[in-house]
């Protein structure tokens, strides 16, 4: 801003020393009244909410993000000391808010886990035909089990491996999969029809691998193979997270982790398109016509495949058993009646820890929303107290999960074990992400569009699930005057959609969005530092969700959720 001044005095207006300062003088004062000008359009903040909304300070976020995302904390990895010391600030932080611990009287919520490292060298499948055996390894199947598998089953094509009952579509009729292993496409039907019941080209829940694998076990499988569709127009799911390049250059790969007692208990493996091919041969059509069929008819090409057996072999270099932790504070609701009701707040707390003597600081991922999540716990406990303000109608429950980049893990845990009632869980608002400007990257070249400003700009992914909660936004945006963006709930390359801790409500039919400014080069990378944040930014974001979240707690008609966004309504 101020080179900029100068540079337009330079070259423009060549006057003598004093009255080019009385310019300068002129254009500061004009500078000082456009931002009144600025601030008065924006809605004025209601007098009661404002002890909480004032709060929010971009000088907290960044202190407290400079020591999340600092060294000391080694990149905060699941099971570990970064993130333990990671989730003992956050909870003397709900302590000093005044939240009550929600988990049986403490504010941490046991996560017990599974960490296991797939041996690459030792993982195969193999297939057994007309009496000859063919076996890949990695890189062609890619598989990875909590604990040493050796399945041999026969194999039958299950389609996209989806049964959706309300879109009158499912792979699993006319086959038996009881027993066997099923080889399923990725994603789903009609990806590229912007007309598709299946949401359109966004996605839809049935399209992310675990709804499939758990699809498949319902339906008697013990194994499944996951193959990209042949006739996509994106990068494979493999191709993609090698294009995310800061896992790259570890020594060694990143753990898995799995929950103790997953409601999953099938192994699955991904597998190549020459494998894939290969196994489909005596399918009695090519892998891409089956595919073009489904999308052109949305009927079963399922089948068994005749002489084909296959076996998965599965081994781990370690396995280990730890607890790590949900912390869960609650701000008790003021209405006799509303109270019972929840309003959920997330972000998760992991990540990538550290290789050698790199670490991964994860400062927008998720220093950002854990901080931010605080500071609202901080803002509605400020709110409740102050004499001129009020406590939310609804409680609100703040929740920073554990183990979200090993899968979700803590964010599934509290889907399953919940610690409110969700039929009551009105809606969730999850930050993962939320303190940088979108600028582009191998991540999403030639897969997404990015805008030139990204400043200012929020992107609410999940949006098409609920108009309602989308509406609320869009209005107290009046108090706040970000940009706000759907773009991600349009495409499907990017799984974002399935990529945060949002999803396991959303798979609970809670209006559930995730707010997310976006990628940018230091994406799972060393480099995603403190000092890189766009603080004033995220202040704005964490008032809007701030307002959000009183108009959430506090309205009559809550907001409903749409499970199938791509059917028009009958009208
Ligand atoms: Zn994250
Ligand atoms: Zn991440």
């Amino acid at each position: 801003m101020k080179a900029g001044v100068a540079a337009v005095w330079k070259s423009r207006y060549l006057l003598p020393m004093k009255i080019a300062k009385t310019v300068l003088l002129l254009l500061f004062a004009a500078a000082i009244v456009s931002v009144a000008a600025r601030a008065q359009s924006l809605a004025p903040i209601p007098r009661d909410l404002a002890p909480g909304f004032e709060t929010i300070r971009e000088e907290t976020l960044r202190a407290d993000l400079t020591f999340l995302a600092s060294d000391a904390l080694q990149g905060r990895m699941s099971l570990q000391l970064g993130d333990e010391t990671a989730i003992q600030w956050i909870v003397s932080e709900f302590a000093k808010a005044g939240l009550h611990p929600a988990a049986n009287g403490s504010y941490l919520q046991p996560v017990p886990l599974v960490e296991y490292r797939p041996d690459r060298t030792q993982n195969s499948l193999s297939l057994m035909r007309f009496g000859k055996e063919t076996q890949w390894r990695f890189p062609e199947v890619l598989g990875g089990y909590r604990q040493d598998t050796d399945l041999t089953a026969a194999v039958v094509f299950a389609g996209f491996g989806i049964t959706a009952p309300e879109l009158g579509y499912d792979d699993y009729t006319g086959i038996d999969a009881h027993g066997k292993i099923a080889l399923i496409f990725d994603h789903e039907p009609q990806e590229t029809d912007a007309n598709s019941i299946f949401n359109g080209t966004g996605n839809t829940r049935y399209a992310t691998t675990r709804v499939k694998v758990l699809n498949a076990q319902a339906h008697g499988a013990v194994g499944v193979l996951i193959v990209a569709e042949p006739n996509r127009k994106h990068p494979s799911n493999q191709e993609r997270v090698a294009r995310i390049g800061g896992s790259a250059v570890r020594a060694a790969p990143l753990p898995s982790q799995a929950l103790a007692e997953d409601e999953l208990h099938i192994p699955a493996a991904i597998v190549s398109d020459a494998v894939a091919k290969e196994i489909l041969a005596t399918a009695g059509a090519a892998p891409s016509d089956l595919q073009a069929a489904i999308d052109r008819d949305l009927k079963p090409q399922s089948r068994v495949l005749p002489d084909t057996q296959a076996t998965i072999h599965l081994r781990n270099t370690a396995v280990i058993r730890g607890t790590s932790y949900n912390v869960v504070g609650l701000l008790e609701g003021s209405d006799a009646k509303l109270k019972s009701e929840t309003i959920l707040i997330t972000a998760h707390h992991d990540h990538d820890g550290m290789s050698g003597s790199e670490i991964w600081h994860g400062a927008d991922d998720n220093g950002s929303g854990s901080v931010g999540v605080v500071a609202l716990a901080h803002a509605f406990a400020a709110n409740a107290q102050a004499k001129t303000g009020r406590a939310p109608k609804r409680s609100i429950l703040f929740v920073i999960f554990a183990a979200e980049e090993r899968g979700l893990q803590g964010a599934f845990y509290l889907a399953a074990h919940p610690l409110r009632p969700l039929e009551t869980t009105r809606a969730l608002i999850n930050f993962d992400m939320i303190g940088r400007n979108e600028t582009p990257s191998d991540q999403t070249n030639g897969l997404l569009e990015i805008p030139a400003d990204t400043t200012n700009r929020l992107n609410l992914i999940g949006a098409l699930y609920s108009p309602d909660y989308r509406r609320t936004v869009v209005e107290q945006n009046k108090h706040v005057g970000l940009v706000l963006d759907d773009r991600f709930d349009h495409e499907s390359a990017l799984n974002v959609f399935f990529r945060s801790d949002q999803f396991p409500f959303v798979l609970k039919n809670i209006p559930a969005f995730w707010w997310f400014t976006g990628f940018h080069p230091d994406y799972h990378h060393t480099t995603d530092t403190a000092e890189k944040i766009n603080y004033v930014k995220m202040a704005k974001i964490l008032r809007l969700a701030y307002l959000c979240g009183f108009q959430f707690a506090g309205e009559t008609a809550v907001p409903r959720f749409v499970a199938n966004p791509g059917v028009k309504a009958a009208d």
